[in-house]
């Protein structure tokens, strides 16, 4: 984490801020551990408000444990509208949730802003830039982060998206592109501010396609009337050879011929080798010259420090069908980072939402009868199956019992399961009428350019021409 200073102070704390991180409070004098009320009650502490944090807090309530919640934000996410605030669909705040406005009224519930650094098993103690803290059980729910599997320079230049500061500075990166444009000294420099290249066509990459077509037909016109937006070509670059390789055949099949309706540029069995900020390498020697490389090629476990190689596995932690992690009696792993191999799922749980949800709510039953001293059932899985959607009208489900569909009906579905979804009736209520308006207007209200580029501007040591697309072609 880079601080930058001066610290501002303010009252008897001091914050430190750096522009695009996390703000960090540090208290002078006291501690985490002394900043907590005494309690009798046995202490679960759980890292992570996520999706797998909030579920088990819920399913805590009344429970008769000391619940400590930490977080390095003090907001919860819905991750799978990133790509929306991404793309000015949405902001921020309709996707994002306090985590104390989550989890008042509870007197034995505590949250704390602390990013943990390592677990210290011998101790039973968690450390955190504020200090250590004492627990009973710990249940670890840290979610992912993105895998540039080891591309650093990639890493540099591209853009990702996990959190809303990414989301955030995506937004803002793909926006200047076009006050950039408008700039352009030559057509090549031009075509290098049009040309976006997406990595990855799983749900994040596919979404994204889709959102940044619809910017590319409806609002970037009407915003920059001065640029000829026919030029813009959108590449969408998979590995595998199948759109959404994790969905039904169905799925891959109507998402990719869904994009390339939209003039998506989908490139199958092709892997990006290099990117240094103004030229993107695939494996077949292509050059794309491109300022904006929006990586969403993979994920990782995200966890902290403190746990040996043999119970990790990509980033993950290995955890029994209790979730509890191997050789350890009273810390438990769930969601994203939570590595579980089951019958039917051997190279371990899916990285979604539901497994996240579901293995806590299961978790949270398994510690009452912990306490209460009763054995512990095991996880099972239920598959609520998965969707992904391609613009306005257009998604594709596939839903229990190998039931697949796409279009508008999938368009609705997926709608309607989103809003549901998403934390809070007013929130509920926000995307859906953000979303109406959207759809009526051919509007996205959110185009604000907000966050300093970490991305600078740099010159292409040899200009590659692109040849200009046919908008539909
Ligand atoms: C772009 C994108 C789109 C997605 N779309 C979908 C989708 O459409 N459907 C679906 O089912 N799934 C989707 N997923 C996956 C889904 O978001 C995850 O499976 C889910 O968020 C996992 O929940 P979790 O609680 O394990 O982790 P998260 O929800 O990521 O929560 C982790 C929490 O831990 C906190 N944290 C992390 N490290 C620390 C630390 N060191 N100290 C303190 N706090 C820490 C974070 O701030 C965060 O609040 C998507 C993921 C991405 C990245």
């Amino acid at each position: 984490m880079k601080i930058v200073e001066p610290a501002i102070p303010l009252g008897s704390c001091i914050v430190k801020q750096n522009t695009l991180e996390d703000t960090i409070i540090e208290p002078p004098s006291r501690t985490l551990e002394s900043s907590l009320p005494a309690s009798d009650l046995p202490r679960v502490v759980i890292i992570g408000g996520g999706f797998a944090g909030i579920a088990l807090i819920q399913k805590l309530r009344k429970c008769p444990v000391e619940t400590v919640m930490l977080d390095k934000n003090n907001y919860h996410t819905f991750i799978p509208l990133l790509y929306q605030v991404a793309t000015a669909g949405l902001s921020p705040g309709d996707i994002s949730s306090p985590l104390r406005e989550l989890l008042q009224d509870d007197d034995h519930f505590h949250f704390r802003m602390a990013a943990v650094e390592s677990i210290d098993r011998g101790q039973q103690e968690v450390q955190t830039n504020l200090g250590s803290l004492h627990y009973d059980y710990l249940v670890i729910a840290t979610g992912s982060k993105t895998n540039f599997f080891g591309n650093e320079k990639i890493e540099d230049h591209a853009q990702k998206l996990r959190e809303i500061k990414d989301a955030l500075e995506l937004r803002s990166h793909l926006i200047n592109n076009f006050e950039r444009a408008l700039l352009a000294r030559d057509k090549e420099e031009l075509q290098r501010f049009m040309n976006i290249v997406i990595v990855g066509a799983g749900p994040t990459g596919v979404e994204l396609a889709g959102a940044v077509g619809e910017l590319r037909d409806h609002i970037l016109p009407k915003d920059y009337p001065e640029l000829d937006f026919t030029i813009m070509n959108i590449y969408l670059v998979e590995g595998s050879g199948k759109v959404l390789n994790a969905m039904s055949d169905f799925a891959g099949r109507n998402a990719k011929q869904y994009l390339e309706d939209f003039g998506v540029q989908v490139k199958l069995d092709t892997l990006v080798k290099g990117y240094e900020g103004s030229v993107v390498t695939l494996s077949d020697d292509t050059k794309i010259a491109s300022e904006c490389l929006i990586w969403a090629a993979g994920v990782e476990g995200n966890h902290p420090d403190g746990f040996e190689q043999e119970v990790l596995l990509r980033g993950r932690i290995k955890v029994d069908d209790h979730n509890r992690i191997e050789g350890f009696e009273k810390v438990f792993a769930i969601g994203d980072v939570a590595h579980q191999a089951l019958a039917g799922h051997e190279s371990g749980l899916p990285m979604l939402a539901p497994v996240a949800i579901q293995q806590a709510e299961h978790l949270g039953g398994n510690l009452r009868r912990l306490l209460q001293g009763k054995a512990l059932k095991p996880f099972k899985y239920t598959d609520k199956g998965t969707m992904a959607t391609i613009g306005r009208n257009r998604a594709v489900v596939d839903a229990p019992f190998n039931i697949s569909f796409g279009g508008f009906f999938g368009w609705f579905v997926w709608m309607f399961i989103h809003v549901i979804s998403i934390v809070g009736f007013r929130r509920k209520l926000m995307v859906f009428t953000s979303w109406v308006w959207n759809y009526l207007t051919y509007n996205r209200g959110n185009r604000l350019i907000i966050h300093p580029h970490k991305k600078a501007a740099k010159e292409t040591p040899n200009p590659v021409v692109v040849e200009p697309m046919a908008k539909g072609a």
